[in-house]
């Protein structure tokens, strides 16, 4: 395998903010870059060399991409199979389709983890109504159901068995089939969690592989509010939790970056709640915290460079901001500046919109307890 060096092209499918930050790190090392997305103002728009407009499904764009480019990665997991394999004709494609097909489907994502013997929580699959109703019994009640595919920040993704006292289980269950479009879905038991931490890892084609000290998240409605690392669980946790996501990408063959999710339940287990085979929200932080961020380590990745060094230089956090700080006023982000260690990362999204991730503040502080409060009261002044 050899190295793509600096002034080689790297395709990314996808604009979003993920793509932005990939791209900017990767114009400091010096590579040109052009994305596909579908819409022409997306995010990495304004700091890229071209940005190609095209359906996640449109290979014909996706084909166009990765004519000029050297390799070609992707920001977001919904890439159909045939665009990625209209793109491998033109330049190598890091994650490759073998291990995207699997990501991409929650069913075929689940099915695979338990063949694996890695550990995650009770589950059922669901292809109609019944099987639903069934399912929200078997697992004691109260679970989240998720359409096998498209969703992400809790979208498509419904909650059964939550205090709607005088709505029978049925009822929900129709209402949820319904709301996910009758569409393949999986059913989870809603679990009893202590925390909610991530492990980055990055594989190279040569296979050298690096994973990330874990970072601890905390959600608000299904949507990541804040992220610290390092997480701050026991070593015990720390080494199982990187055991678990190294051996996934070992397993998967990964060329990239892959974040694993993973769910500690009050009872102590460790379970992997889904695989996010890109950069990721949680790892945002790395930008500050690490000697390298997530965003140089997937160009090192792709173009089968040396790993960087992951290690913690100072603990830092992250907290997102959400098209709703908007609607209001407009932010003041000259408040939020003034708190010492506090930094602002913004995404040119021009609509805000509640629930839209328009950005993040980032903090770092002496511990990491330090650097969440920090970027929690950076936001609170906004
Ligand atoms: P997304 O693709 O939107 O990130 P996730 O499956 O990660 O979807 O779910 C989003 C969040 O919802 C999780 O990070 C967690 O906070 C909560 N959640 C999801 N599934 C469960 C579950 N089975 N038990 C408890 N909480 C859950
Ligand atoms: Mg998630």
């Amino acid at each position: 395998m050899s190295a793509i060096l600096p002034g080689a092209t790297i395709g990314i499918l996808g604009g979003g903010q993920l793509g932005r930050m990939t791209a900017m790190a990767a114009r400091s090392l010096g590579y040109r870059i052009q994305v596909m997305d579908p819409d022409p103002s997306c995010p990495a728009r304004f700091v890229v060399d071209a940005c190609f407009e095209g359906a996640w499904d449109d290979a014909r764009a996706a084909a166009d991409l990765a004519r000029g480019c050297d390799v070609v990665t992707l920001e977001i997991e919904q890439i159909a199979i045939a665009s990625l394999e209209a793109a491998e004709k033109y330049a190598p494609v890091r994650p490759g389709k073998a291990m995207m097909r699997i990501i991409q489907d929650r069913i075929l994502q689940k099915t695979w983890l338990v063949e694996h013997k890695f550990p995650v929580g009770e589950f059922r699959t669901i292809h109609s109504e019944v099987d639903l109703v069934e399912a929200v019994t078997a697992l004691g009640g109260r679970c989240f159901v998720k359409s096998a595919r498209g969703g992400y920040d809790g979208r498509s993704q419904v909650k059964i068995g939550f205090g709607k006292i005088n709505v029978s289980a049925e009822e929900e269950s129709r209402n949820a089939w319904s709301l996910l479009g009758q569409l393949p879905s999986v059913a989870e038991k809603a679990l009893d969690l202590e925390k909610e931490i991530s492990v980055m890892v990055a594989r190279t084609p040569s296979g050298e592989l690096k994973s990330y000290p874990s970072a601890a998240n905390h959600h608000e409605h299904q949507i990541l509010a804040w992220s610290v690392i390092p997480s701050s669980i026991s070593v015990e946790l720390e080494t199982r939790a990187q055991e678990i996501a190294r051996h996934i990408a070992e397993e998967m063959q990964l060329e990239g970056v892959l974040a694993v999710e993973l769910f500690l339940t009050q009872d102590g287990q460790l379970l992997v709640n889904e695989l996010a085979p890109r950069p990721h929200n949680s790892y945002h932080a790395s930008e500050r915290a690490c000697v390298t961020s997530q965003f140089e380590q997937i160009v090192r990745a792709i173009c089968d460079l040396p790993l960087g060094d992951v290690s913690v230089i100072k603990p830092a956090a992250i907290a997102n901001l959400l098209g709703d700080l908007w609607l209001d006023h407009a932010p003041r982000f000259d408040l939020a500046l003034a708190v010492p260690g506090v930094g602002l990362h913004l995404y040119e999204k021009h609509m805000p919109r509640a629930g839209r991730k328009m950005g993040h503040l980032s903090a770092i502080g002496e511990t990491p307890g330090e650097a969440v409060a920090r970027v929690l009261e950076a936001k609170e002044l906004l």
